[in-house]
């Protein structure tokens, strides 16, 4: 089955019970058992929930993956990959990844004896080069928040099963539909479903993708036991957000060509960071690994200062500042201060982070409106 249908079909029964073409929300924390562990395979809504279930069903088809599993964030589910491991391994991870990513490894994981390395890995000989016999996972996130930068999955899925290394890839960014890290050699992905799967802003919820057998068996466990899984009714809204991911996706790339080359044309932008670009350091990769460019971008003002990209960033009448990203909604934001304030400075600058710099998440509106918004904040 292809992509099309099987986002809007998959895990999605009729309920056996009414005929009820959409899965119910299933607001139940337990299920009667007619004896002692005699049940319909639900026991308590920790372990399992049917509304949850047919969520991840939806989202193992969405990675063509053997196994789904869907968390109350995207970095609970980051933390639940993170507890594969044990005192002493190592991670490799990019040094320009999603903020929380780094804030939760260097601030919290950090603390119990697991070590991060941060490299640039978009040159895959940096990985092959920080491999040690302690290297556990290699977290990838690409393209990268917010300087798409682009990573060569491939490779790195081999360079990974030389060490017996996880790889581990962050798709948040470019969602299922461009992008499919396990058919490309990963073991797991993970996304934050609060953005592209969810698609709509209001809902936060994770998500685990992944084909071994026993890897979801230690997941699922995981789950089960530290307990950051979602409700029903937050099941429900992702399970009908991914039903229109293929078409949202379309207006997504669509719009963000067009308003990424508007950006490029204009005078008063010095530079912009969207993977498109046949220009663009990662373009080949892009192309390789990925259907389409997606609605992903960040700028930089030929003026520097911090005052003139506020200026930019409170002037936008349809784009919306706010963080976050992936909604049917434009949203623009401030890195340096918002999204990436949790990575230090000198961090940020290092990695090539500006105080200046702007991201965009192009929603699926009228492009011509979000192009007229733009060429008026920026003036
Ligand atoms: C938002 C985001 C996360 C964290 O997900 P939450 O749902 O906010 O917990 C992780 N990675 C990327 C790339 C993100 O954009």
């Amino acid at each position: 089955m292809k992509l099309n249908t099987k986002i809007i079909h998959a895990g999605v029964d009729p309920d056996p019970s009414t005929g009820a073409i959409m899965t119910p929300i299933f607001q139940t924390s337990t299920y009667v058992q007619t004896g002692p562990n005699e049940h319909k395979g639900y026991d308590y809504s920790r372990a399992g929930n049917p509304t949850r279930t047919a969520l991840e069903t939806a989202f193992a088809a969405l990675e063509n993956a053997k196994h789904g599993l869907a968390f109350s964030s995207g970095v609970a589910a980051t933390d639940a990959v993170i507890r594969l491991l044990k005192p002493g391994d190592e991670v490799i991870a990019a040094n320009d990844m999603y903020g929380g990513t780094y804030r939760l490894f260097s601030k919290l994981w950090a603390d119990f004896g697991i070590k991060f390395i941060y490299i640039d890995t978009t040159k895959t000989e940096h990985i092959s080069a920080a491999i040690t016999g302690q290297t556990k996972m290699i977290w990838l996130e690409t393209p990268t928040n917010p300087l798409m930068n682009i990573t060569d999955i491939e490779a790195t899925a081999a360079i990974a099963k030389k060490a017996k290394a996880l790889l581990v890839v962050d798709n948040t960014f470019a969602s299922p539909y461009l992008q499919n890290p396990l058919d490309l050699g990963a073991d797991i992905v993970m996304h934050s479903a609060t953005k592209y799967l969810g698609g709509h802003s209001d809902v936060i919820m994770g998500a685990l993708m992944m084909n071994d057998d026993s890897l979801r068996e230690k997941l699922f466990f995981i789950q089960k036991s530290s307990g950051a899984v979602p409700g029903p009714m937050d099941c429900f809204l992702v399970l009908r957000g991914v039903k229109t991911l293929h078409i949202r996706m379309q207006r997504h790339c669509e719009n963000g060509r067009k308003v990424a080359e508007f950006l490029a044309g204009h005078p008063k932008v010095k530079k912009v960071y969207w993977c498109g670009f046949e220009n663009s350091n990662g373009y080949a990769v892009a192309r390789k690994q990925m259907r389409d460019f997606g609605g992903m971008m960040s700028f930089e003002l030929a003026d520097e200062s911090v005052d003139a990209a506020i200026k930019v960033l409170k002037g936008t009448r349809i784009i919306a500042l706010a963080e976050s990203l992936g909604g049917v909604e434009s949203l623009i934001n401030h890195p340096a201060t918002m999204t990436h304030a949790s990575v230090p400075r000198e961090e940020r600058i290092k990695n090539g982070l500006s105080d200046s710099l702007i991201r965009l998440s192009i929603g699926i509106e009228d492009a011509d409106d979000l192009i007229d918004d733009l060429k008026l904040a920026i003036g």
